[in-house]
């Protein structure tokens, strides 16, 4: 049989949802490439949207960009944070993704007139999918994560691919089975049993899990390890314990110390080159020995589902924040700030308690008076204040509204109609919006700007060019620029033609720090590179 040139690791979910998946993925690239290998990370969703595009974020948690412009979910964002490394589209699929090319080669007489059944070709495309992204980032092992938990119906072609796999290459393979061990009440037991069923459903799949890793609340006794490798036909061994911590940037040195990269690289005959966590350590050295608090406030409307708070639509923005903290040696205190609460009377001084304020990314109408009021109160206060993407152009129309006197000056995502529409749609999309043609009609993935000398974003990044990822309909409109400027705003970064504002800023002698950016500058923060516009952020917050 030909041998391999690349080897293949999955993670697939037992039990429940929820229990860290993502991170234990990540985790593990993490520690097979201190091992020296190249690695690259592929997320599957089991869903037929064909990326996360179009999705409410309250449905789905934050949608991540990557710099070619795939929308794509938020543990895409987990992987390239753990593993420091720019993704490409050929690392995210979906059920949608995965059927939509099948039908377009098939339609395009791309299967010779044979019959198109769903097994084997749709785990095979998935297959080639995986080979793909192993090419594309030259990797030596490819780690998969499939979304969904065991024994659902949505997951199950994903599972055939492993299975596909597994049989043509039993020595390039192995599979991870993350799942969750229930303790009742504390007098009680830690529960096997709901993982053994999991690896039941996983067997009823064709496979047999190589590792479990056995997620709890509290430490699993030896009793409960060796009763479920028993009863899951594993060594002991390969049951690995992973009870709760304290920050997930702990979870790859808590691997490490059960040598799991040493036990994966065994299973796929690969002898481990190097070991070198250093740079890792002494990030989450720093993370346990920050004490002294940052404050900051986050203002959004994407946190409430149910009866709970999620925090997850902003996940790159608060990984963003812990990265500049820690790397200042804060301990950073965050609170969610729904902004519909803000449009209640005397809320606005309740902001007084943090040391800074950020407005994240967002759309359409609800919640804007609030965040609009916070953005005038933090100007105004001299509380510093980072606006991202709708922050931008909300830091905008304020500004218009309040100093430029242009009332109800407003983005014509709001009112269409406004008199001053001093944010407004890119031309080329309009066409577009009028069909309703939604999927891909926004300015998307990395994109270049130019810093203006001496300004805190030119200061900040410590040079003249950047590139940074977008995710917007909108622009600020350029018949404003100059009424703007001569007003004080300062647009410090700007796209090479020119024409599209990239960082408005007030200067420091106006205020210690009021800046927002059109792009995103959280999908490219990481633990071991804070982003410089955070950094800074953070900087004037302490000083406050
Ligand atoms: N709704 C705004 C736009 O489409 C901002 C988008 C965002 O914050 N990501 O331009």
């Amino acid at each position: 049989m030909k041998k391999q040139d690349h080897k293949y690791i999955f993670v697939v979910g037992g039990v429940m949802s929820g229990v860290g998946k993502g991170v234990a993925t990540s985790s593990i690239a993490k520690i097979l490439q201190s091992r020296g290998f190249k690695v690259t990370a592929i997320k599957i969703d089991p869903y037929v949207n064909v990326d996360a595009g179009t999705m409410n974020p309250t449905e789905h948690g934050e949608v991540f960009v990557l710099g070619d412009g795939m929308e794509c979910d938020q543990d895409m964002g987990n992987y390239e944070r753990f593993i420091g490394t720019n993704l490409t589209k050929a690392n995210y699929m979906t059920t949608g993704s995965v059927y939509l090319s099948v039908i377009n080669r098939e339609r395009n007489l791309g299967y010779k007139g044979k019959f198109v059944s769903v097994v084997p070709y749709i785990p095979m495309e998935v297959i080639n999918r995986l080979d793909n992204a192993a090419k594309v980032n030259k990797a030596d092992i490819v780690i998969t994560e499939i979304g969904g938990t065991v024994g659902e119906y949505e997951n199950l072609l994903f599972l055939e691919a492993i299975k596909m796999l597994k049989i043509k290459h039993p020595k390039d393979v192995a599979v991870v089975l993350v799942s969750f061990l229930p303790l009742l009440d504390k007098d009680n037991e830690i529960k096997t049993k709901p993982t053994q069923h999991a690896v039941r459903a996983l067997n009823s799949a064709g496979i047999q899990p190589d590792i479990i890793l056995a997620r709890a609340n509290v430490p699993i006794d030896k009793k409960r390890r060796d009763k479920l490798a028993f009863h899951s036909s594993v060594r002991k061994e390969d049951v690995v314990p992973a009870q709760n911590v304290e920050s997930i940037y702990d979870v790859p040195l808590n691997f490490e110390k059960v040598d799991l990269s040493g036990n994966l690289l065994e299973k796929l005959n690969l002898r481990p080159r190097q070991k070198d966590m250093r740079n890792w350590k002494q990030f989450v050295r720093k993370i346990h020995s920050s004490v002294k608090p940052v404050r900051i406030g986050i203002v959004g409307k994407y946190f409430g589902t149910g009866e709970y708070t999620l925090s997850d639509a902003y996940i790159s923005v608060i990984e963003a924040v812990k990265y500049a903290a820690y790397y200042a040696k804060r301990k950073p205190i965050i609170e969610w700030l729904n902004a519909e609460d803000f449009e209640k009377p005397n809320k606005l001084k309740d902001l007084k308690k943090f040391d800074g304020i950020i407005v994240p990314g967002g759309f359409g109408k609800r919640g804007i008076k609030g965040k609009l009021d916070v953005i005038k109160y933090a100007r105004e206060n001299k509380i510093p204040f980072f606006g991202l993407c709708y922050g931008m152009q909300l830091m905008v129309v304020e500004y218009a509204r309040n100093v430029l006197k242009l009332k109800d000056a407003n983005t014509t995502e709001i009112n269409p109609n406004t008199k001053y529409p001093v944010i407004d749609v890119m031309h080329e999309q309009k066409e577009k919006l009028a069909k309703n043609n939604y999927g891909g009609t926004m300015r998307l993935g990395i994109y270049p700007a130019n810093l203006k000398k001496d300004t805190i974003a030119q200061r900040a990044y410590d040079t003249n060019k950047i590139s940074e990822r977008h995710r917007h309909r909108y622009e600020v409109n350029p018949k404003y620029i100059e009424k703007l400027n001569a007003k004080g705003m300062i647009f410090s970064g700007v796209s090479p033609d020119k024409r599209l504002m990239e960082i408005a800023e007030l200067s420091k002698e106006k205020h210690p720090f009021f800046l927002a950016t059109q792009f995103h500058p959280e999908f490219q923060a990481r633990p071991l590179s804070p982003h410089p516009l955070f950094t800074e952020f953070i900087k004037t917050c302490i000083k406050k």
